[in-house]
């Protein structure tokens, strides 16, 4: 293991991941920092990517889990190190992306950092330190609007100086496009100005190849996924690695599948719409039969064996519906009661000898693999965007088990069809 990857939430555990394989790293990803002893197929990756939930924790536990994690991957074996954010750069003046980077640098021993959350193919670029979202700035952007993270400042050098001890810079667009010599030279001039974290420009993917390579010298990059486009590369090169063309390569399951969709957003009600509208096996589980006791999860378990092709079990519902439950039960109490019976149904599912789970749901995609005890995920081929097929790692007894885990608003309409075709 070559490569140890610190990811400040579970979705984007999962994107970098996938970007990753997709260069032909074999990469896992563990939900948390692992407990015991490492599992052969942790310590035969290139690549190791920790999902923490530390994005909007305190910034005392946030640096804590952090450090947990980069001490768990250097014994592990990891030589580079890449903490992973939001590429929207979701932070508060407080934190996290600042105290977690200056800790994870002083436990490295290194002076020096580089900041990019560019993602210019999911429209997130770096202009002169302003971050963008397609054509706005960061600050114009419903971000600024975002419930834990309002992002009311696009300069980035600004933002993260505020979360930070040591001084933050900028490496502009021009310097960027003349390359990596450049670029490794305009670094050592920061450095000698006392430059600790440095930001990156990137508004295209020759951007951010230009500056994995320029800034290959450092042990750790502070990045959202579309920097790791440049890193299998820059690994290979020096020797570390060898890329294959096979990274993305997962057991071939042909046993049942199901879908359980956990997400309101309008992507997501778009795809349960879409499945329900060409005929497929579709079943609602309501909250409120759930609040007054009723057999929900036994009875949608019942209904799911009967079904003879793969069933969609959905608790999404339009905004309407969702705030009227809301208001009914409470906002936190309707949650982790749908939570709590499609983790529970994900269980039951999966016991009775489900092979391939399609989930919708950053929230319940973490219920679902709490329930099912998956501590760690080979990744596979992506089916959209920051989305790939995973397979868990597993007792041999345990059976196969493919998890597809979908943040909310990710895929198309025929996400749900296109991920079983392409489990
Ligand atoms: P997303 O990725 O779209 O944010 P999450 O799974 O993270 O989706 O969050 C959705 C939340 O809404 C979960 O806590 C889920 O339990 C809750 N939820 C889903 N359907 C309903 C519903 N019909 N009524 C109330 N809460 C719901």
């Amino acid at each position: 293991m070559i490569l140890g990857v610190i990811a400040d939430d579970f979705t984007g555990a999962t994107d970098v991941a996938s970007m990753l394989v997709r260069a032909g790293l074999r990469t896992v990803q563990t939900i948390g920092v692992p407990q015991g002893e490492i599992p052969p197929e942790v310590a035969g990756a290139d690549a190791v990517v920790v999902a923490l939930k530390s994005r909007t924790t305190p910034a005392a536990d946030a640096v804590a889990d952090s450090l947990a994690a980069l001490h768990w991957l250097q014994a592990a074996g990891a030589r580079q190190f890449y903490f992973k954010v939001c590429s929207t750069f979701d932070s508060t003046p407080a934190g996290n992306i600042g105290p977690v980077a200056e800790a994870l640098m002083a436990a490295l021993g290194t002076p020096q950092t580089l900041v990019c959350p560019a993602f210019p193919e999911n429209g997130r670029t770096v202009f002169r330190g302003h971050l963008f979202v397609g054509d706005e700035l960061l600050s114009d952007s419903g971000m600024r609007h975002h419930p834990l993270t309002p992002m009311s400042d696009s300069n980035l050098v600004r933002w993260m100086q505020q979360q930070c001890q040591h001084r933050v810079g900028l490496l502009r667009h021009d310097v960027v496009a003349r390359g990596a010599a450049a670029i490794t030279e305009r670094l050592a001039s920061l450095q000698a100005d006392g430059v600790a974290h440095v930001v990156g420009d990137a508004v295209d993917n020759d951007a951010l190849r230009h500056l994995a390579a320029g800034a290959s010298h450092l042990p750790l990059w502070v990045a959202g996924s579309g920097l790791a486009l440049g890193l299998p590369q820059v690994l290979a090169d020096r020797g570390w690695v060898t890329l294959t063309a096979h990274a993305a390569d997962l057991d071939a399951l042909t046993g049942p599948a199901a879908v359980l969709a956990g997400s309101c957003s309008t992507a997501t009600q778009g795809q349960v719409a879409r499945w329900i509208a060409a005929g497929r096996p579709a079943l609602r589980i309501d909250p409120l039969a759930l609040a007054r006791g009723e057999p929900v999860g036994a009875d949608a378990l019942a209904w799911a064996q009967a079904q003879t092709s793969a069933p969609l079990l959905y608790a999404t519902a339009d905004a309407a519906t969702l705030a009227s439950t809301q208001a009914a039960l409470g906002v936190a109490e309707a949650g982790a009661l749908v939570e709590h019976a499609l983790a529970h149904i994900a269980r039951g599912l999966v016991d009775a000898g489900t092979q391939r789970l399609v989930v919708a749901g950053g929230e319940t995609s973490g219920a679902v693999v709490q329930a099912l005890d998956v501590h760690t995920l080979r990744i596979g081929a992506a089916i959209c965007p920051g989305v790939p097929w995973t397979q868990a790692v597993r007792a041999a007894d345990q059976g196969p088990l493919k998890l597809a885990l979908k943040s909310g608003n990710f895929g198309g309409p025929e996400f749900f069809t296109e991920a079983l075709a392409a489990a």
